[in-house]
């Protein structure tokens, strides 16, 4: 499955013998390489219902603590698969389902505002998809309107919705960047991201002070003339 998704997005992909840009996927994940726009599902994945993925969750997580050799009959560990689960679904993955899409109201655009309106230090927390570990960050959005607007919230919460998942940055950006020009009609809109990553600052190289960037300009953002003007705005 992850080898035809990869080969459908990038036609680089030898089949045959799973490799990726000639790295092996244990290179993929420690190098963080990004494989396409979607999240890579099963055509399966919403077969059984919430309720359901939280009780194999749950049961899953109990043989891992089990085989890493944790007492599950302690008072303190009783319920951690439990909550883990919990926490999986209806919380910190809980983008993956579609059902959690934020339901968006567009306004027109009475005050002909024309400008780039932007929303900038949106706190998120989203998941290393190769490592399982936090990604923590700030998000800035663009955009001028085509004619409709947009509340200000939903911007956060579409932020969040695609933080919710297991992610790599560059895909969360593009993710983000594809449903504001969908959802806004127009190509006009930017997105920047300003992370860190816990299995770069807490483990492998352990680099607590690097955080990585990413952007998407698109429309008229993709001018050196508007990147500077965002970058100005975003330097208040
Ligand atoms: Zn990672």
């Amino acid at each position: 499955m992850v080898t035809e998704v990869i080969s459908k997005k990038k036609g680089i992909v030898k089949k045959e013998n799973h490799f990726f840009n000639s790295l092996t996927f244990d290179e993929v994940g420690d190098d963080h390489l990004y494989t396409g726009l979607e999240t890579p599902m099963k055509p399966t994945a919403f077969d059984i219902s919430d309720d359901e993925k939280q009780e194999k969750i749950a049961a899953l997580f109990s043989q891992i603590m089990d085989v890493m050799g944790l007492d599950l009959t302690d008072d303190s560990l009783q319920g951690t698969p439990k909550r883990v689960a919990k926490m999986y679904i209806e919380e910190i993955f809980s983008g993956l389902n579609p059902a959690n899409k934020p339901k968006v109201a567009l306004f027109d655009n009475k005050y002909k505002y024309n400008q780039m309106l932007v929303e900038k230090n949106i706190t998120f927390y989203s998941n290393c998809e190769h490592h399982f570990v936090p990604i923590i960050g700030k998000a800035h959005v663009a955009y001028i309107s085509s004619g409709k607007v947009i509340g200000l919230s939903k911007l956060n919460r579409i932020v969040e919705y695609y933080a919710k998942r297991p992610q790599v940055q560059e895909r969360l950006t593009n993710q983000i960047a594809e449903e504001l020009k969908s959802i806004l009609e127009t190509e006009n809109v930017a997105v920047i991201i300003d992370a860190k990553h816990l299995c770069v600052s807490s483990r492998g190289v352990k680099d607590d002070t690097s955080s990585t960037v990413t952007s998407y300009f698109g429309g008229v953002f993709n001018t050196s003339e508007k990147i500077a003007e965002l970058q100005n705005t975003l330097n208040y």
